[in-house]
């Protein structure tokens, strides 16, 4: 596993300076999961480098059979995600991270649930580390990081 960057990037810019890049493979990645028409909800965890406070976000987890989906709900409870985080971590060394969740949403502009505040706020006091959430919208995604969130249009390349 390689530490270039061979793809274009998506940053992020939060207004405390932190930057978060999010790589094009996974902006296709959980682009390709948008929510339209009657499309379930998806999810998964995000898997990248922390370099101080600032996140690249090079790897991405989809939906498995054990997960829960359904139109107003993702539940991650397949086994899938925390194996191929574990890849990751020894392929890497032990640099590439568990960053944060990632789900969709039936909206064009969305903005979190109280059940996705609750259960971001229990990851956050399981885990060490700041944990970034990101919220794919039919249109607009949302990102939240250490108690600062932003509203962004992903620019994905031509293809
Ligand atoms: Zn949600």
């Amino acid at each position: 596993m390689s530490n270039l960057r061979q793809f274009a990037t998506a940053t992020l810019t939060l207004k405390s300076g932190t930057s978060i890049v999010l790589d094009t493979e996974v902006l296709t990645l959980l682009q390709s999961y948008v929510q339209t028409g009657s499309r379930p909800e998806a999810g998964g965890i995000l898997l990248g480098y922390r370099r101080g406070v600032h996140l690249d976000v090079v790897a991405a987890t989809v939906p498995a059979p054990q997960d829960v989906q359904s139109h107003w709900a993702f539940v991650r409870k397949d086994a899938s995600h925390q194996q191929v985080a574990a890849r990751w971590w020894e392929q890497s060394g032990g640099r590439v991270d568990y960053l944060g969740e990632w789900h969709t949403h039936p909206q064009t502009q969305p903005t979190p649930s109280s059940v996705d505040m609750r259960e971001w706020g229990l990851l956050e006091r399981r885990n060490p580390r700041p944990l970034l959430f990101l919220i794919v919208g039919t249109q607009a995604w949302f990102a939240q990081y250490q108690g600062e969130h932003c509203k962004f249009l992903p620019t994905l390349p031509p293809r």
